[in-house]
């Protein structure tokens, strides 16, 4: 590939300032005003528009994503209701040619009501279906389905007052990958999706233990189907495993709260990472989970960049343990928006005050990054500032008025160093490579409204992406 042509972005606000920014090579050159054109240089007035650092998604599923974009969408907003489910299910199955297998996603029982195998056999007689639940950590397969997977019981595998299984399973993702999708997942649109965001970097936080999954990333990025600068995680049986292509990110620890692990074998995880040089991402949605991540990472001696995902229920007394320990906290504001009812209505009264805490976080010292964890949240960064401001739920009420923040601060969350989220937001100044993201209106406009449709350009390592 030959490096990006030389570029001149004029009139373009740099930390609330009109000035022209010179691009060369991978790398911004100059940030001064009336800079003049070079021979041969390409030229963008940028109006006035905000110059900002590239976002950067601290925690998103690639791969996930580019599955749902070929699966049915089976929870809010396109089933808000069980008749909607239902429907769902029949139209898709309909459609499908005999023997296919479907693929559902973002079931969510506040929306469809319980799903169990028999529900799905009615809807699609015969067929082999897979519906993951929008958490990403439950599946429910139909009868067809559990059959073909040769899945009767066992580990994972729930069984019914008559023995039988429900069709519910948990933690068997193993058997359920590599099943065909159609259409294929297509990772370069997943890339080019990021782009309109104005998202020039992610984490892959995937918890996988296939070297499959993580070279299918290393080969996208190397093939120029994501654009983007990739961080891999992995599960600690990949702590050793190196990618072409793609950077190492945290090693990440998965607590799944049906099947927590012992405390010896968390410390087990995260000795596994430190022999490898790596630091830890610990995923946990619970108090329970939460409290044996940091007693894992106290007894273990947590590092720099170990991080707790989601922590979505973090009372005082652990967010001081978070603080103590030196940990950064990787959540995701776009749940709120999008679940907040599901939690009001199942967390503990007392807990609510605890639910997705930031402010707080912030206030304690902790280093506090956003991040999508699409597909399960909403890929898009905009969104999640807009819900970081409101954290309003569908149905309007608020969870934690005080932990809203304002639309800049938000934004700061996702512009932290790959390897240091919640840090330090990156600047745009001579020197840094050209990761940037250029808005039609400047920053306070869009702040005020915040939208990816003030996504005018997106540069990679200089190279720009959109419609000019
Ligand atoms: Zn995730």
């Amino acid at each position: 590939m030959t490096g990006p042509p030389p570029l001149l972005l004029r009139d373009v606000e740099v930390r609330g300032r009109r000035t022209d920014v010179r691009v060369r090579g991978a790398r911004v050159h100059e940030v001064a005003p009336g800079l003049r054109a070079s021979p041969g240089e390409q030229v963008v007035d940028g109006a006035g528009g905000a110059l900002l650092p590239g976002l950067h998604d601290h925690h998103v599923h690639l791969a996930a994503v580019a599955a749902a974009a070929a699966s049915v969408p089976l929870g809010p907003p396109a089933v808000r209701s069980p008749g909607e489910f239902d429907r769902a299910v029949g139209r898709a199955h309909a459609a499908a040619p005999d023997g296919v297998w479907l693929r559902g996603v973002g079931q969510d029982d506040a929306a469809s009501g319980p799903v169990d195998r028999h529900r799905l056999d009615v809807f699609a007689p015969g067929r082999p279906v897979r519906v993951q639940h929008a958490s990403g950590h439950r599946w429910v397969l139909s009868s067809t389905a559990l059959d073909l997977l040769g899945l009767r019981g066992g580990d994972g595998v729930e069984a019914g007052e008559d023995g039988q299984p429900t069709g519910r399973v948990f933690g068997r993702d193993a058997a359920l990958r590599g099943l065909p999708l159609m259409p294929p997942p297509d990772l370069a649109a997943v890339g080019a999706a990021l782009l309109r965001l104005g998202v020039t970097s992610v984490s892959d936080l995937t918890a996988t233990s296939s070297q499959a999954d993580l070279d299918l990333l290393g080969a996208a990025v190397r093939e120029g189907l994501l654009p983007q600068a990739v961080y891999v995680s992995g599960g600690p049986a990949l702590a050793r495993h190196r990618v072409d292509g793609v950077e190492p990110g945290p090693v990440k620890l998965v607590l799944a709260d049906h099947d927590l692990p012992g405390l010896d074998d968390l410390r087990e995880d995260v000795r596994t990472a430190r022999a490898a040089g790596r630091t830890v991402a610990v995923h946990t949605v619970t108090r329970a989970s939460a409290t044996l991540a940091l007693a894992a990472l106290a007894a273990e001696g947590a590092v720099p960049g170990d991080r707790i995902e989601h922590g979505s229920m973090l009372p005082s007394e652990l967010m001081a343990w978070v603080a103590s320990l030196g940990l950064t906290v990787v959540t995701q504001p776009s749940f709120v928006g999008l679940r907040g009812d599901t939690y009001l209505d199942d967390v503990d009264p007392d807990d609510v005050p605890h639910l997705y805490p930031v402010r707080s976080l912030l206030a304690a010292g902790v280093r506090t990054a956003f991040s999508s964890d699409a597909p399960f949240g909403d890929l898009d960064p905009w969104r999640g500032i807009r819900d970081a401001v409101a954290r309003r739920t569908p149905s309007g009420r608020v969870v934690g008025a005080g932990e809203c923040l304002d639309a800049g601060t938000a934004l700061a969350a996702y512009l932290g160093a790959p390897d240091d989220p919640g840090g330090p937001p990156r600047r745009v100044r001579p020197g840094v490579p050209a990761d940037l993201c250029l808005l039609t209106v400047p920053l306070r406009d869009a702040l005020s409204e915040p939208s990816a449709e003030y996504v005018r350009l997106t540069l990679v390592r200089g190279r720009v992406y959109g419609a000019g």
